[in-house]
């Protein structure tokens, strides 16, 4: 910490506004970690060329230094240095950016080998957060920037979110109020130009857009490992991820949960709000993420309403799968790596 201070006085909300902004940019550029609001999820942002920041931000979030991280800016001419830009990565980025799709492509050597865990290719995103852009003028530095919570947990959709989850160990949160969107970026892998392009994660984003930007087939799927990741599959694929410590059990929307053990109580998520008629086992408490199944907004309401019952104490929390399309195919993997079976 750079600011005189003592322990009870973190972690410290920085204010939306422009003092908040340039105090933010000033402790970035003084090799500091900052949670910063995006428009998909908080993240914990660090000077990218900057390895001991950089550490930190692994030290800090307990992540593997096998999981590469993804570099923001404003835009393709903010990456010049960085990357090269493909054809596609452009059309890419003109069409989406900003906004929430994170483009794999190749790296120079200006991005050292910790951002991307020994890959030459590097993960880039503009993002389209007012907050997040304003830092970013602010700074002008590439931010990396993972989600802003411990490895493998549930990721923060609200500054609170953040606090809760580290104290003062992360002790600067960039105020932004919830985040539009709630799930992280879609990211796609237009890294080899002799394969298609590949969505390594699914987000807001969708594989139908992409298809139809890129006018070529999208597959869809992580990569078989290759050397560089050591036989290891990027933990952001992982099959356990963005879970919460309750177990999770997905279901079809049409199927029932069972009861919970004797004296328990679970409960019971479901898209829409249930019809009156709808019976619900004993001691099962019933959620919903829209009144209508709209899924952008239970995109943006999921992972506030996964921490506030893994707090409640639940022995089990059954989650309703969305249809496998559009935004519910992100929103099936999360479930899936919440409920540990992500590559099933
Ligand atoms: P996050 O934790 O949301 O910041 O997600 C970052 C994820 O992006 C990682 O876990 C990887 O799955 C993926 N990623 C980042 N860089 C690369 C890269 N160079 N190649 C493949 N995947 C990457
Ligand atoms: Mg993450």
């Amino acid at each position: 910490m750079t600011s005189s201070g003592s322990a009870e006085d973190f972690p410290a909300f920085l204010p939306p506004t422009p003092t908040g902004v340039a105090r933010a940019a000033e402790l970035l550029r003084a090799g500091e970690v900052v949670a910063l609001p995006t428009e998909t999820v908080y993240g914990l942002a660090a000077h990218a060329l900057d390895e001991r920041a950089v550490r930190s931000l692994f030290a800090i979030k307990g992540r593997p230094l096998i999981d590469p991280l993804i570099v923001h800016g404003l835009d393709v001419n903010f990456f010049v240095n960085l990357a090269h830009f493909t054809p596609m990565a452009r059309l890419l980025a003109e069409t989406c950016w900003p906004g929430p799709l994170t483009m794999i492509v190749r790296k120079t050597s200006a991005v050292p080998l910790l951002v991307t865990a020994g890959r030459d290719t590097v993960a880039l995103r503009a993002p389209a957060h007012p907050l997040m852009r304003a830092v970013l003028e602010a700074c002008r530095l590439p931010l990396a920037a993972p989600s802003a919570n411990p490895f493998g947990y549930l990721s923060p959709t609200r500054a609170e979110h953040v606090r809760t989850s580290f104290g003062g160990c992360v002790p600067w949160i960039l105020d932004g109020g919830a985040c539009a969107l709630g799930l992280e970026s879609t990211i796609i892998d237009v890294s080899d130009t002799s394969a298609p392009p590949r969505i390594l994660r699914p987000g807001p984003i969708t594989a139908e857009a992409l298809a139809q930007i890129l006018d070529c087939r999208v597959e869809i799927g992580p990569r078989e490992s290759t050397p560089a990741t050591g036989g290891l599959a990027a933990p952001g694929m992982l099959a356990r991820h963005y879970s919460p410590r309750t177990p999770l059990e997905l279901l079809e929307s049409t199927q029932k949960p069972g009861s919970p053990p004797v004296g328990r109580r679970a409960a019971w998520v479901r898209l829409q709000r249930p019809k009156p008629k709808e019976a619900t086992p004993n001691a099962v408490e019933v959620f919903w993420l829209s009144e209508d199944g709209n899924l952008a907004e239970a995109a943006r309401g999921l992972y506030d309403l996964l921490r506030r019952l893994d707090m409640a104490g639940y022995a089990k929390i059954w989650c309703e799968c969305a249809p496998e399309s559009g935004l519910g195919l992100a929103l099936n993997d999360r479930l899936r790596r919440a409920a540990g079976r992500g590559n099933s």
